[in-house]
């Protein structure tokens, strides 16, 4: 066939294709529109699952008479005009797509009145070609009808699925839209009978209980957590997470939502999965309901025609500030009694009879939550550290000084075990890294290799002591070799201004006085040198902590580095960063000998 630019129809039809891909997209971008013009109220109809008829009435700020032609046109929207615009989009809808789309590929009428317009208008489109208009005496707001779905794309047609199929693809859209807008009062009409409905009255709990069922709403924990940066943007996480006990062979019952979007986010589903590691068995999935809320600016939503996928500007502090959020509910509901674990659940459930909860306690301890890591039994809480393991890639190749490890796993977010030819091995992340990260600076200090600093955006001031200001005056020239930008600042404090970028995502306001304190007495005892001194204290202030669940390729980055490292088996303050369990110490524990 010769190139032949297509004509606009077919253009059009595979245009649609990729915003409309069967009857649900309908009722999404509908109800979006719905949601953008300010309803509280959206009524969804479809017959024959969505093929025949979807129909969406909402009692928003309708269309004016004069513009409603322009909402069928390609690329035409009320939501955005300038680039600049999609930095700081509040609107579901920006891209002016949808009714074009679904125009192109049905027949659409829209029924519609602007709030300060006397008269509505009545618009008929099909195939993308408007073939009838009128003035209508209407209720303010919008009704959209869309019929024979998909009747000039029979190769679409042939691809939709059972009738029973599509319907609950669409309960699930109207589901998520409902939860994303607790406030809005949705009622969803499949075939003549009422299938879906909420109040309206604005409580997430009330959706998500309709939504999930009364008997699996009782085994969901609240997650409530307000993550603030120093120097990132502040997210809210909250929501429903299930306990331990309510889980299933798959991920669709993990429900993402960010900033009132329903989007789809492999990582961050894996991040719930993995919060509950030790508690639920590999392949089982907990269900979960997280909304999540940042400054737009820091969401891409322009990622893709459906708007499902976002991108993150730090999709890493968005996975671990995730993974905190549920692994905090999940472990305040395991290891509370029952009483203290009632307060974290919404008044609403409250009285409820814990079935879950009364039940287990009769039954032994699970075996994982006996690690005995800490007095009380339970896994130590410590603040998660946002931290990556520096990746050396351009290193030159290192000799070998351990035997190549073969991941197992983590256990109490702590201790990384591994499997070497030679048996067992147990990691200890925390002295791990720290040995890690001091041989790194300790390798640039000595070859006289600039110490990367990051700048703060907004500079720090911190308080101090008077003999750890006198520490800083005296040694203020060797921070600044390591990469500490600071000044004084009033009698007894510092203004910091930038960091050595390996501390880059620690709180300075935490880690700086007692690495200070720490100087101070390393300096009375004389012991090591300043310079010395001073980066064994920043690799223990940058390491990652105990506590903090690690994806399996920072646990593989972590030991393969420690696997070249010169002395990988102690951490500078010379505690062991492993332990190591013979092939045949295991065979005698157990008498196989
Ligand atoms: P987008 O939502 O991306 O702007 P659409 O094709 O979905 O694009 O809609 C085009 C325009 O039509 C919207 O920008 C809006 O001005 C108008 N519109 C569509 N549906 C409604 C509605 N239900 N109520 C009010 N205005 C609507
Ligand atoms: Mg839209």
């Amino acid at each position: 066939m010769p190139i032949q630019i297509l004509d606009d129809n077919v253009i059009s039809q595979i245009a649609a294709g990729e915003v409309i891909e069967r009857p649900a997209s309908v009722v999404k971008e509908l109800i979006e529109n719905a949601i953008d013009a300010g309803a509280t109220q959206i009524y969804v109809e479809t017959l024959v699952g969505g093929r025949r008829l979807v129909r969406v009435s909402d009692d928003g700020i309708g269309i004016p008479s004069d513009e409603a032609p322009l909402a069928f046109m390609r690329h035409a929207t009320s939501k955005l005009r300038t680039s600049d615009d999609l930095l700081s989009i509040r609107t579901l809808g920006f891209r002016g797509e949808a009714l074009a789309s679904i125009a192109a590929v049905s027949h659409v009428t829209l029924t519609t009145r602007h709030r300060e317009d006397n008269l509505g208008i009545r618009i008929r489109v099909e195939g993308g070609q408007i073939v009838h208009r009128q003035a209508v005496g209407a209720p303010t707001g919008t009704v959209i009808m869309v019929e024979n779905l998909f009747f000039n794309t029979p190769a679409r047609l042939k691809f939709l699925k059972a009738d029973t199929t599509e319907k609950r693809h669409i309960l699930n859209m109207v589901s998520r839209y409902a939860i994303a807008y607790p406030q809005i009062r949705f009622v969803l009409n499949q075939d003549g009978k009422e299938t879906f409905r909420t109040h309206g009255n604005g409580r997430l709990a009330d959706v998500v209980m309709i939504v999930l069922g009364i008997d699996n709403f009782r085994q969901m924990l609240e997650v409530a957590e307000e993550i603030t940066q120093t120097h990132g943007p502040s997210i809210r996480i909250y929501g429903y997470v299930s306990n331990p006990e309510l889980h299933r062979i798959d991920r669709t019952r993990i429900m993402l939502f960010v900033n009132g979007r329903s989007i789809q986010d492999n990582s961050l589903s894996h991040a719930i999965t993995q919060a509950y590691h030790g508690l639920m068995e590999h392949g089982n999935f907990p269900y979960a309901v997280l909304l999540i809320e940042m400054p737009t600016d820091f969401v891409d939503v322009n990622v893709h025609p459906t708007k499902a996928e976002v991108r993150f500007q730090d999709a890493n502090v968005v996975f671990i500030a995730v993974q905190k959020a549920v692994r905090n509910a999940v472990l305040a509901a395991t290891s509370l009694p029952i009483s203290g674990h009632a307060n974290r659940i919404s008044p609403l459930i409250q009285g409820w009879e814990r079935t879950w909860a009364g039940a287990k306690s009769d039954e032994p301890e699970q075996t994982e939550l006996n690690l005995n890591l800490t007095d009380s039994g339970r896994f130590p809480q410590r603040e998660f550290a946002d931290k990556n393991i520096p990746y050396s890639m351009e290193a030159p190749i290192k000799p070998r000084t351990l035997p190549v490890l073969r991941i197992v796993g983590q256990i109490g977010a702590t201790y990384i075990i591994a499997e070497g030819p030679a048996g067992l091995y147990l990691i200890d992340q925390n002295a791990a890294h720290e040995r890690l990260l001091y041989e790194t600076l300790l390798a640039s200090y000595r070859n006289n290799e600039t110490i990367l600093s990051d700048t703060i955006d907004e500079a720090i001031s911190i308080q101090l002591t008077p003999s750890q200001m006198t520490l800083i005056e005296r040694f203020g020239e060797r921070f600044v070799a390591f990469g500490f930008g600071l000044e004084p600042f009033g009698p007894n404090t510092i203004l910091l201004r930038q960091v050595p970028s390996i501390l880059k995502s620690a709180d300075p306001a935490i880690y700086l006085p007692s690495l200070i304190s720490d100087l101070e007495g390393a300096i009375r005892d004389r012991t090591i040198e300043f310079d010395i001194q001073l980066i064994i204290q920043m690799a223990s202030a940058a390491a990652i902590r105990s506590g903090q669940i690690l994806s399996r390729e920072e646990m593989h980055d972590l030991v393969s580095q420690l696997e070249r490292c010169p002395s990988p088996l102690t951490a500078p303050d010379g505690r062991p960063t492993l332990i190591h369990i013979s092939a045949e110490q295991l065979a005698r524990e157990f008498r196989r000998h």
